[in-house]
């Protein structure tokens, strides 16, 4: 890739200077708007990744800037030692946006992980009588939940959970997408099984759709034997894949939510767990926080983020344009092309490696062309561009993807 002095520049202080827990694409940008970002040598790319789905909103949407910048000037933060005119009205309104009885305001995602966990542990004792001690989550292989010594303890990427044992026990793995593998371990262990927690997309590990049906029956199971079903929505989440949850396309309510990335539009670090009162109200006073968790800021900004979802329909855009998405790339014949899979705009092509060519050339001929997306796990791209992209926009992205892949063939 052609990198510029001055983005080398910034490549090289990373380098230099921060940890080195990340592989970026060498692209180094500076300013954001709607679908587009720009980068420092002021080129335009389609942002098809809208970090990880944080972005739904698109880039520095004007109403949820408003908001940051409106409280900014007002209060900031003032921990949980006291009230203020923010959280109240923030919590009202995300009961009423979901319907669940209770909103736990958190920052980023593996911590609402990390809160839905406490959550079903502390109902496993409470409420559902497990033995002290011996509460049981089970998760599913292929799964990303986060980063925490305890999230990557339920992991099966060695990249993930290599090096930082010992894990946290207690955490069951069973195959994803495989409803005889739940119910195989509930009939074993159901008694002193928690919860049962599930992505209802593997976004991480490459936008795994499971099959039809297979989070109903899940959940129809986690309640024959008592167990609490949690979804995982950080990725999948508002207006994500069509739907304003995920588990809306099956009609399943689950007992925790778990939300994160979109719910601030990307403004700010927030993220919610949302459950009902048998479920809430097992945490008592002090024994569950975080100074900036619900913070007034994050109050603010996620309420106009999820106003904004609302308002510009994103939920019926997602679901239009991923169609779109999809049959473009389903009727497209490509060397590289073994499958397109995806829910909404949350999509996927898993690339075959052609002409000595992997998916990492593909992402980087792509950003050469002015759209920037990365691979997840070498041989898949995930396409995930911001909500507020108008059809004509997708049809031009659609075209610079194309065309490095065209190019890339010769
Ligand atoms: C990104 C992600 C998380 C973790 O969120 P962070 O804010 O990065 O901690 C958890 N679950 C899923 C499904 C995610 O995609």
């Amino acid at each position: 890739m052609n990198i510029s002095e001055k983005s080398q520049r910034f490549i090289s202080q990373e380098e230099k200077f921060g940890a080195h827990n990340y592989h970026p694409l060498e692209v180094v940008l500076s300013r954001g708007e709607g679908v587009y970002v720009w980068d420092v040598d002021n080129k335009r790319y389609f942002d098809f990744l809208s970090a990880y789905s944080a972005v739904n909103q698109g880039h520095c949407h004007p109403k949820i800037v408003e908001a940051l910048t409106d409280q900014a000037k007002k209060l900031c933060l003032t921990s949980r030692a006291f009230y203020n005119d923010c959280l109240g009205p923030y919590e009202e309104f995300i009961h009423n946006f979901f319907g669940y009885d209770k909103v736990l305001p958190m920052n980023s995602g593996a911590e609402a992980v990390e809160t839905a966990l406490k959550l079903a542990r502390r109902w496993g004792y409470d409420k559902k009588g497990i033995p002290d001690n011996r509460a049981l989550i089970v998760g599913c292989e292929g799964n990303f939940h986060g980063r925490t010594i305890s999230i990557v303890s339920l992991s099966s990427d060695p990249d993930s959970y290599s090096g930082y044992g010992p894990f946290t026990p207690g955490l069951i793995k069973i195959p994803y997408n495989d409803t005889a593998a739940l119910e195989k371990i509930l009939i074993e262990s159901g008694s002193n099984i928690a919860a049962f927690m599930v992505e209802p997309i593997q976004g991480e590990a490459g936008v795994f759709v499971p099959d039809q049906g297979y989070l109903k029956t899940c959940y129809e199971l986690c309640k024959r034997h008592n167990i609490l079903f949690i979804a995982d929505e950080v990725q999948t989440g508002i207006a994500r894949t069509g739907k304003m949850l995920c588990c809306d396309h099956e009609d399943v309510r689950p007992d925790i939510v778990i939300l994160g990335k979109a719910i601030s539009g990307g403004v700010l670090p927030v993220s919610a767990v949302l459950a009902d009162d048998e479920v809430m109200l097992t945490i008592k006073p002090g024994e569950h926080g975080s100074t900036f968790g619900g913070f007034p800021l994050a109050c603010r900004v996620a309420t106009a983020a999820l106003e904004v979802v609302k308002e510009e329909r994103l939920t019926e855009k997602a679901a239009y344009l991923g169609e779109i998405f999809r049959n473009e790339f389903k009727s497209f014949d490509s060397p590289f092309i073994s499958l397109v899979r995806g829910k909404g705009l949350l999509n996927a092509i898993v690339v075959k490696p052609y002409n000595g060519k992997f998916a990492w050339d593909v992402c980087v001929k792509m950003a050469e062309n002015g759209l920037i997306a990365k691979p997840t796990h070498k041989h898949i791209i995930r396409f995930a561009p911001p909500l507020v992209i108008t059809e004509e926009e997708l049809m031009a992205a659609i075209k610079i993807i194309k065309d490095a892949f065209r190019s890339l063939e010769k």
